[in-house]
């Protein structure tokens, strides 16, 4: 066995240094740790850390639950050898909220990870030990996925990008499953760039994921260099209510660098996205209820009882899920049961096909959508632990295009008066990840926001 090169040595120790923030769980061995194969590829030397929800060959799987202790993935998940395959170098894996439900990443068995800005404050979620991973420098890149804004609203509170690409352009094949028609594996970084090379080489058709797009994938060159946008919307009506006034200042200063672009502002109607919130969390809690019925002590999960198998089933169940993912089983349980499910899922449905049409009229006469990621900055550890519904409605500008399934990225703008970081967030239409990845390398290339 070849010792591995300093600079990766060096990574791992920083990791061990900055242990206190908890976002990451789990290094792999030295001996596991491949860099066969990173003198070439988009990702060659580059180091990645994994969200604790994407299978690796050999290594554990917690999705931060009780529930999967003790348990070793068989097999990769498809983007872990694409990853490989271009070269990067994976270091571990990272804290999230359990099962990916949550926004602050306080719903993780291994307690909360901490802002690298502020270690009193969340690193929002689920996909948090992610976004905060990479603020702190612990890894070049990482995975999260996002359902409903795992990706982009931690990287907002971290101040990284995050790129929830369109459904189905990425294989989900080796995530464990939310909630199954949201869910989509995500890359972080510190730049467009490195986070374009992420999304290049993770994209694209994978026999193992019915759902997977054949779409061709944009090239690399693509995504950092395509001709701008020629419009821009912005949601204004569904922004009224309660936009943060330093974040309406970020948007002001986007729409300056826009004009000096020559490219046009106009206002967008969402005018069912007010109804997203409510609409997400029937469907995902639905589908939640369903995947998660194979932790069972029987199937997958530690096994808690051998009296009898309904014994079984009970204490497994009732000993592995934590508090949120409990309320979620139980209610999605709840919507799907034969007297309530016109009543919410079936509607839900038809919202969702509202909402979808939506964004396909507005990008009729627009190339790109911005809007803040998060309705505030990063709340305290603590805040909205006791109030589900606060801690929901964090979601509220990223829901949107979750139940659309349009492609949408978290970009770094600059900081909050309080020095925490500030994110807006670019919207694309399906498949047109590379008009919102190449227009947010032009505002990284134009310092467009100061961090100072
Ligand atoms: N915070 C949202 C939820 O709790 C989104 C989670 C996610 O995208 N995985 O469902």
């Amino acid at each position: 066995m070849t010792a591995l090169p300093e600079s990766i040595q060096n990574q791992l120790e920083l990791i061990q240094e900055k242990s206190d923030l908890n976002c990451v769980i789990r290094t792999r061995k030295e001996s596991d740790i491949s860099t066969a194969g990173t003198s070439s590829g988009f990702l060659s030397g580059k180091t990645l850390l994994i969200k604790d929800n994407i299978s690796i060959k050999g290594e554990a799987i917690t999705c931060a639950s009780k529930v999967l202790e003790g348990y070793t993935s068989p097999y990769n998940a498809t983007v872990i050898d694409r990853i490989e395959s271009e070269g990067g170098v994976i270091l571990g894996q990272t804290n999230c909220d359990e099962f990916a439900m949550g926004s602050s990443t306080e719903y993780s068995v291994f307690g909360s990870a901490k802002n690298p800005f502020d270690a009193a404050r969340v690193t929002g979620g689920s996909s948090g030990g992610s976004a905060a991973a990479v603020a702190a420098g612990l890894a070049d890149m990482a995975l999260g996925s996002d359902t409903g804004g795992s990706v982009r609203q931690p990287a907002a509170f971290c101040g990284v990008y995050g790129l929830k690409p369109t459904y189905g352009r990425v294989s989900r094949y080796g995530l464990v499953a939310f909630a199954s028609s949201f869910d989509q594996i995500g890359p972080f970084a510190k730049t467009a760039e490195d986070t374009a090379s992420l999304f290049v080489s993770i994209a694209g058709h994978d026999p193992k994921d019915a759902t997977s797009s054949k779409k061709s994938v944009p090239n690399l060159q693509d995504c950092l260099d395509a001709p701008l946008p020629k419009s821009i919307g912005i949601p204004r009506a569904f922004l009224k209510k309660g936009l943060n006034p330093e974040l309406a200042s970020k948007i002001n200063e986007l729409e300056s660098f826009c004009e000096t672009e020559g490219i046009s502002i106009v206002d967008v109607d969402l005018p069912h996205a007010q109804y997203a919130v409510s609409t997400y969390y029937i469907l995902t809690m639905a589908e939640a209820s369903s995947n998660l019925a194979r932790f069972d002590g029987v199937r997958y999960g530690a096994r808690k009882s051998d009296e009898n198998v309904q014994e079984l089933y009970n204490q497994s169940r009732s000993e592995g899920f934590g508090p949120e993912v409990k309320r979620r089983i139980m209610l999605g349980t709840y919507i799907l049961s034969s007297g309530y499910y016109d009543a919410y899922y079936a509607k839900a449905q038809k919202v969702r096909q509202l909402i979808k049409k939506d964004f396909v009229d507005a990008f009729e006469s627009v190339d790109l959508i911005l809007l803040p990621t998060a309705p505030t900055e990063a709340f305290k550890i603590g805040e909205n632990l006791d109030d589900p519904l606060a801690m929901y409605l964090s979601d509220l500008f990223t829901i949107p295009m979750s139940l659309a399934g349009v492609p949408a990225l978290n970009i770094p703008a600059g900081k909050f008066s309080s020095g925490l970081p500030a994110g807006l967030q670019l919207v694309g239409n399906y498949f047109k990840e590379e008009t919102i990845l190449s227009f947010s390398r032009r505002v990284e290339q134009a310092r467009v926001f100061t961090y100072d």
